[in-house]
């Protein structure tokens, strides 16, 4: 049961009816869910919780989906790993981290996505349709399939042939735009404003952008009912960092964490595509739009609609950014897959590269908990990875040849 009150505008603070809306007809800002916190506080205990499934849908309470029309593919609670190994080749002290490549898609993706189809049958919708860079396209087709909704995605024709095939493998609509994200999201405005769909990310984006509240919660959850001390979070259009602000708060709000949450949020982009990081690094407050180029795909927002509110976190609470070159994305997964046997895509190369460099400018601290956010498998960007891991050597089928190719040390 949700306690939804209605949308809110996150600029002027004009209210509105629950609806498929998600700008302020006032003053074009973005609108958010506000929620009956004094209801959430009197419905939620941490047992009713740990009773609940093991998927985003424990969380239901603090989700703006009312009624049983929950899309449910297994979405979320994730394992939160500790990863003393990372830890100690970055110089720090606590590093964990937090999954998210074991969704039912492999990405956080299917977070908000299973919160916006979910919410899209309950306002009567019958088709789905996003703007995406790849993980959010097979999260919609995946779950518009597992919902029976029909589906229209559309993607920039020069994305990853995997991510194309592990999107129209569900059989709805996979359109390939030529151009880059930005232009798609662009026809894609325009299209919510002509078809009576569901576009998760345009007309259910209040209600969407609600479902990475849920990393917060688990992270939380899974540390035993404590927020960490800091946290990395890799940054597209800059949502899910101040979704995972606002989850710890939120927490806080409704009793379920005891103490005031104090977590520091840092975030991390890839130099050709940085325009958050090059306005916090720069200690501007504006932030200039730019073309991407780089191979963290899911990442490249060249305009990002919630950049601003992700400057504010980051100032707010203490933490910083940094952005890192492709070379340095391509180390980030090695290092990731060396120390703890996790397979990051490239988004999550980014966030462990930036991790390390704020290590290194002693802007994560080793006596901090630290937790790291691994966004998508990396299986969807086996192209950034395919020349540094080859097989270590090629040889006949013979006794000798492995012995010339090998030195084996005696156990
Ligand atoms: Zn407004």
């Amino acid at each position: 049961m949700a306690h939804v009150e209605g949308l809110r505008c996150r600029e002027c603070g004009h209210l509105y009816e629950t609806a498929a809306i998600y700008t302020c007809e006032w003053c074009f800002g973005p609108l958010e869910v506000v929620y009956d916190y004094d209801a959430i506080r009197a419905a939620v205990t941490r047992e009713k919780i740990a009773k609940g499934p093991d998927t985003i849908w424990r969380y239901s309470d603090l989700l703006p989906v009312e009624g049983d029309t929950a899309v449910d593919l297994g979405a979320g609670y994730t394992p939160l790993v500790r990863a003393d190994r990372l830890a100690e080749a970055l110089g720090l002290g606590e590093v964990w981290v937090k999954n998210d490549t074991l969704n039912p898609t492999n990405s956080f993706k299917d977070r908000v996505v299973a919160v916006a189809l979910s919410k899209a049958l309950e306002l009567g919708f019958k088709t789905a349709a996003c703007a995406s860079t790849g993980n959010l396209a097979n999260s919609v087709a995946a779950h518009a399939a597992r919902a029976g909704l029909k589906s229209y995605v559309f993607v920039p024709s020069d994305l990853e042939a995997g991510k194309i095939v592990t999107t129209s493998v569900y059989g709805g609509n996979v359109v390939a735009v030529d151009g880059n994200y930005d232009d798609v999201n662009r026809l894609c405005a325009e299209l919510a404003g002509m078809y009576p769909w569901a576009f998760v990310n345009v007309n259910m984006r209040p209600f969407y952008a609600e479902g990475s509240k849920t990393l917060a919660f688990e992270t939380a959850e899974q540390l035993g009912w404590q927020a960490p001390d800091h946290v990395v979070v890799p940054m597209a259009s800059g949502s899910l960092l101040t979704k995972i602000d606002k989850g710890f708060r939120e927490l806080y709000k409704v009793g379920l964490l005891d103490e005031e949450p104090n977590v520091r949020v840092s975030g991390a982009q890839a130099e050709g595509c940085s325009p958050i990081a090059k306005a916090f690094i720069d200690e501007s407050d504006t932030i200039k739009p730019v073309k991407p180029s780089t191979i963290a795909k899911s990442l490249a927002i060249g305009n990002p609609a919630d950049g601003y509110f992700a400057l504010d976190v980051v100032r707010r609470t203490g933490g910083g950014m940094s952005a890192v070159s492709d070379d340095e994305v391509v180390a980030g997964i090695q290092t990731l897959a060396r120390t703890e046997g996790i397979f990051a895509e490239t988004a999550g190369g980014v966030t462990i590269a930036t991790l390390a460099k704020l290590a290194r400018d002693g802007v994560v601290k080793p006596d901090e908990r630290v937790v790291v956010y691994i966004t998508g498998h990396g299986l969807k960007t086996l192209d950034a990875v395919q020349d540094v891991a080859r097989p270590t050597a090629t040889i006949p089928p013979t006794l000798d040849a492995f012995q010339a190719a090998f030195t084996i040390e005696e156990n």
